[in-house]
């Protein structure tokens, strides 16, 4: 298989690195971003060839690095599909992506099924991250296909079930007394004397190349014209600045129009390091003390990529959102039963936002807005409606 990469480049400085060797971060401790030949790309891929292809993210082959198809891990990845929600619309659109219905129920194998083909490719052996639970799941479950060990480091207080089914898919996982932060430094400092590979995101190049296919597959889906504004519950960031430049390139080969979605960067109120950076004008965010929400996915105090999500916000004209944990399991338990769609409660948690920005007059009259649920409902713990009946 063809691929179209030339080379990697940090994200901060533009400097160029080398493609097909092992990365972590750029020389200034900032994210790499891998760079396409797209005016190559563009003279032999037409986006009706690759809209006609079957699957899931892996028909966007051609712009993802992994150079040969032996090194592909596929667990049976689907293209996840847009909902509408329609009692809650007035004169606009509101979608959701479910990315729950990918293997381990979140988005997050989008991005482990790429970095562990690619540390597959680069002669990795044994990948290490830390997680809120997600990553932790995704990467036990494309390593284990692959053939390669994992370990994993999570706040003590994970979701269980992210805990358990972790361990089931054969990664060992250590509960941390900490944040997700500090299991971030753990592995940085244990990795040399473990022989771990440090999978941490936006910490290596790939997974947000996986990320990116979100961009791809809802420009796809709606028929080569993005939406209006895209609400992304934001942790490390990597989806929102992976859509972004999923978007770029799409633009590059002539696919879609210089016209982008506002992005909106949803937080929970106990943890919003970049809504606080984006309301001060600040160009990177501050750690964020004493972090907290039910909303485990977004529980990141501090982001590698926090510049980047910034950046994308403000370029887009969205915004950086904070909703509180009462709003996100009230939305949940709404949208669920009357849309008959289980959000997780980071996909709650753009529900609420977007109340919020048609509140404040951010979207336009018409707006077609685009939620994601980035996992399955079904992984966290739920509010008990029943009646006892002796
Ligand atoms: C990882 C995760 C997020 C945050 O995604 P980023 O792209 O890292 O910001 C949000 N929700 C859930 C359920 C997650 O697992």
């Amino acid at each position: 298989m063809q691929t179209f990469v030339t080379h990697l480049e940090c994200s901060l400085t533009g400097e160029r690195y080398p493609a097909d060797r092992v990365h972590g971060l750029s020389a200034s401790g900032k994210p790499l971003l891998v760079r396409y030949d797209l005016d190559a790309m563009a003279e032999v891929l037409e986006r009706e060839e690759v809209s006609r292809r079957e699957g899931g993210f892996w028909r966007y082959r051609e712009f993802l690095p992994v150079r040969f198809d032996a090194n592909v891990v596929a667990l049976g990845e689907v293209t996840t599909p847009l909902i509408r929600l329609p009692s809650f619309e007035e004169n606009d659109e509101l979608w959701v992506k479910d990315e729950g219905r990918l293997p381990t129920g979140s988005f997050k194998a989008r991005g482990l099924a790429l970095a562990v083909a690619m540390a597959r490719e680069l002669g990795l052996k044994h990948l290490a991250m830390p997680t809120n639970g997600n990553a932790g799941a995704a990467l036990a479950a494309y390593a284990a296909k692959a053939g390669l060990r994992a370990t994993v480091l999570c706040p003590a207080d994970t979701p269980e079930i992210n805990i358990r089914e972790t361990s089931e898919l054969g990664a060992r996982v250590f509960r941390v007394n900490g944040l997700i932060n500090d299991c971030g430094r753990i592995v940085g400092e244990r990795a040399q004397d473990q022989g771990w590979f440090d999978l941490s995101t936006l910490k290596e190049p790939y997974r947000i190349e996986g990320k990116k296919t979100m961009g791809l597959e809802l420009a796809q889906q709606f028929d080569w014209q993005l939406p209006d504004a895209i609400f992304y519950p934001t942790g490390g960031g990597t989806g929102l600045i992976g859509m972004w430049k999923a978007f770029a390139e799409l633009e590059a080969l002539g696919w879609i129009d210089s016209r982008r979605p506002k992005m909106f960067a949803v937080q929970a109120e106990g943890c919003a390091p970049i809504v606080r950076a984006f309301a001060a004008g600040k160009e990177f965010a501050e750690p964020w003390q004493d972090a907290q929400t039910m909303a485990a996915g977004i529980r990141v105090p501090a982001a590698v990529g926090d510049f980047l999500i910034l950046r994308a916000v403000r370029e887009s004209g969205g915004a950086a959102l904070a909703v509180s944990d009462e709003d996100i399991i009230a939305a949940r338990s709404q949208v669920a039963s009357v849309e008959g769609t289980l959000l997780c409660p980071e996909g709650a948690a753009t529900f609420v936002a977007w109340r919020q920005a048609k509140a404040a007059g951010l979207l336009d009259e018409g707006s077609r807005s685009l939620l994601f649920n980035c996992a399955t409902g079904l992984k966290y713990p739920l509010t008990d409606h029943s009646t006892m009946l002796d």
